[in-house]
């Protein structure tokens, strides 16, 4: 049972460890929802328009559709009908005519322009134009917004409420995305209180569990269970048995690093197709990784920013990987090193900062020390900073990428 515990660790740049998680998920099989369902799903198949938007040459204006030609400073049209939005035109327009045409209404054959009311006095069945029109004023032409058979949204993004108005405008009820993994978070530690327990010497509280939890459901996910087991081995491996059972992937806290009670690291052996990895990053090098029976499995560290971190910048890009996602990372911005930062060459460092915009430029700022166990840095970081392993510190003014966790509150 405890034969993975003796293997060696693998050792892994960051970029390798991404490749390598990314290679190993594959996207699940899409379902068809309903667009009030589709809200941030990954868009599993190219939506092409079944018609032209607007699908009807329309007015853009309330006033007077016009024949361009006719409408000089001073002109007098006959105005010949009345025309709402949802209603089509009786009859064409004759030179010399005009219609009164409501915003959104068809525009009447002939006519090629419109002037609104604010610059068309109107008077015992005539409109008279303050100012010539040109062909094409305040005219929607059918077409111009997206025309018939163009793609309106590629496969792979993210289905914002955007995108799935202009699905409502374009008729179609339901899209295919890919489905919320479904994931279960396993959480060791004997020392490891609930939230409502009073402390006891050597114990502190489980706050990785919520933590990731939530991070799940952000990154897409729908959390199957997440529980707490000591640190016997035995009942952590009949736990991720019992999850990856039932779950698209599982995620385990703590017991992967070189303590002498890690029953994570103690149950891989059994687990099968499950790798210990050591990660050069910082925080969260002890890691697990592998898709036994084609679930992905997720070994994080314990510490609370190496939970984070590797989530983040690991598991979640797979749990995205699983929807069908084609952007798997937080949103990256380029940002200005506003102090020193200090890192080490050979590892890639993320690094809880806050931003501040600056002449236009975001500056980062470390959120406090880089402490993997501390939680209040990670509380109040904007962002994570990435210190790239070939750079051994980066200096005051240098500019870097960072990965955003929450934009700053507005000032
Ligand atoms: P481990 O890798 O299991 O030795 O954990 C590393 C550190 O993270 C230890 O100090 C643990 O107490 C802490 N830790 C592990 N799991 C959690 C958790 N769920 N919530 C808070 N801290 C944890
Ligand atoms: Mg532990």
């Amino acid at each position: 049972m405890a034969s993975g515990a003796a293997a060696e660790p693998r050792l892994l740049s960051y970029d390798d460890a991404r490749a390598r998680v990314l290679n190993a998920v594959r996207p699940l099989a899409p379902e068809r929802v309903p667009l009030g369902r589709a809200l941030g799903r990954a868009l599993r198949e190219p939506v092409v328009a079944p018609h032209a938007l607007p699908p009807f040459r329309n007015s853009s204006m309330d006033g007077f559709a016009l024949r361009a030609g006719d409408a000089a400073a001073g002109a007098r049209l006959r105005v010949i009908e009345t025309i709402a939005a949802g209603q089509a035109p009786a009859r064409a327009l004759a030179p010399g005519d005009a219609a009164r045409i409501m915003t959104g209404a068809i525009l009447p054959a002939g006519a090629d322009a419109v002037a609104p009311f604010e610059e068309c006095a109107s008077e015992a069945g005539e409109a008279r134009p303050a100012r010539a029109f040109r062909p094409g004023e305040n005219v929607r032409e059918a077409g111009a917004d997206l025309a018939a058979g163009a793609i309106a949204l590629e496969p792979g993004r993210a289905l914002s409420a955007y995108d799935l108005a202009l699905l409502a405008a374009l008729g179609i009820p339901e899209v295919a995305v890919g489905p919320a993994p479904r994931v279960s978070i396993v959480s060791t530690g004997d020392e490891l209180l609930e939230p409502t327990e009073p402390l006891r010497p050597g114990a502190i509280r489980d706050s990785n569990r919520l933590q990731l939890a939530l991070r799940v459901a952000a990154a897409g996910g729908e959390l199957v269970r997440a529980v707490r087991v000591g640190d016997r081995p035995q009942a952590v491996a009949d736990a991720i048995r019992a999850a990856l059972a039932d779950s698209d992937a599982v995620l385990t806290i703590g017991g992967v690093s070189a303590g002498d009670f890690d029953p994570v690291k103690q149950s891989l052996g059994a687990l099968g197709d499950v790798e210990l990895w050591r990660v050069a990053m910082k925080p969260g090098r002890p890691q697990a990784f592998g898709t036994p029976g084609g679930r992905v499995f997720y070994g994080l560290p314990g510490n609370p920013a190496s939970v984070a971190c590797v989530f983040e910048v690991l598991a979640a890009p797979a749990l995205r990987k699983l929807q069908g996602h084609s952007a798997l990372d937080l949103p990256r911005v380029h940002v200005r090193a506003a102090e020193r930062i200090e890192s080490r060459a050979g590892r890639t460092d993320f690094v809880r900062v806050t931003l501040e915009a600056r002449d236009r430029v975001w500056h980062a700022r470390p959120a406090g020390a880089q402490v993997s166990g501390h939680l209040v840095p990670q509380a109040r970081a904007h962002a994570l900073l990435i210190v790239p392993a070939a750079d051994a510190a980066l200096p005051e003014g240098a500019d870097a990428d960072a990965l955003i966790l929450r934009w700053p509150d507005a000032a």
